[in-house]
């Protein structure tokens, strides 16, 4: 409402420029400026990101990509007792004899929430927890491209799904459950393998407590997500400690880890604007973190 409200003051000013020059015509109706304001409509940040997940075949291409070198990857784990891809350190020894499991990401992983990001644009406002719960409760969100291939492939070769999403237990574990199936993933009977954040039996904020609960009774093959969250704990931090976490595990990529694009939200911008002061206006704070030194 400020940026309409700046630009019809700036549109009335050239509107009293114009009289002054033009003093026998007739000042131009309000409801002009107004339709001039809402052709110029105001910039928001997520503008293009969301439209390059909605609407640009680069976007979808990129996602079908990566679940086929999922798929390719999955045929040799399978066939590789000693392959796990839980970070060094997490699994339990003796995972060589378990079942096979995979464990991902729900959101902009599997699942696509753009036409919620695509409402915060519209609206021209930010993200809000009451508009969150009112989508995840429509149950309405889509399938990213190649996602439900893979998973009913996973599936079909007998290995299991986990679904650790930091949606919050046990409000939004119904609804993200019933989406799930909807979309043709494949969800357990008793959908016990579905953990939200704040599962009685993990209840950790980070993902690291529920991937040891997967590990006690599987070998963990793969892992997906958007966010480098849904690999590694501790990513909370500045850019370059996100760097250094990752830096071991250059070579897992595309082979253990699948990492979806997600230029709409995540952990990344609070990375950069860790780098500010408190009192920086955030989007410059994001702006100085530019570079163009190269
Ligand atoms: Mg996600």
């Amino acid at each position: 409402m400020k940026l309409l409200r700046a630009g019809l003051a700036a549109l009335t000013l050239v509107a009293l420029g114009a009289c002054t020059t033009a003093p026998s015509r007739a000042p131009a109706p309000a409801a002009a400026a107004v339709a001039a304001v809402e052709a110029a409509p105001p910039a928001h940040d997520n503008l293009n990101a969301t439209l390059w997940m909605q609407s640009s075949a680069e976007y979808a291409a990129t996602a079908r990509g990566i679940y086929a070198a999922a798929k390719r990857s999955l045929d040799q784990a399978l066939e590789d007792p000693n392959w796990n891809a839980l970070p060094r350190g997490e699994s339990m020894s003796g995972f060589e004899s378990k079942p096979p499991a995979i464990i991902a990401d729900a959101d902009e992983t599997l699942i696509d929430n753009s036409a919620f990001q695509a409402r915060a644009v519209i609206e021209d406002r930010g993200y809000t927890r009451e508009s969150w719960v009112e989508w995840v409760q429509a149950r309405d969100a889509r399938a990213i491209p190649g996602a439900v291939e893979f998973a009913q492939y996973a599936d079909s070769r007998g290995v299991t799904i986990f679904y650790v999403t930091n949606r919050d237990a046990p409000d939004e574990y119904e609804a993200t459950v019933a989406n799930l199936r909807k979309l043709g993933f494949p969800v357990a009977a008793d959908a016990s393998n579905v953990l939200l954040r704040g599962d009685a039996r993990a209840p950790a904020r980070e993902k690291g407590e529920r991937r040891r609960y997967v590990d006690r009774s599987y070998r963990v093959v793969q892992m997906f997500g958007d966010n480098l969250g849904d690999f590694l704990d501790g990513i909370n931090s500045d850019v370059a400690t996100r760097q250094q976490l990752m830096a071991p595990y250059a070579d897992w990529w595309g082979v253990r880890w699948f990492m979806l694009p997600n230029p709409t939200y995540g952990s990344w911008p609070n990375a950069v604007l860790r780098g500010c002061e408190k009192d920086t206006n955030p989007r410059a704070c994001l702006r100085s973190a530019l570079r163009h030194d190269y």
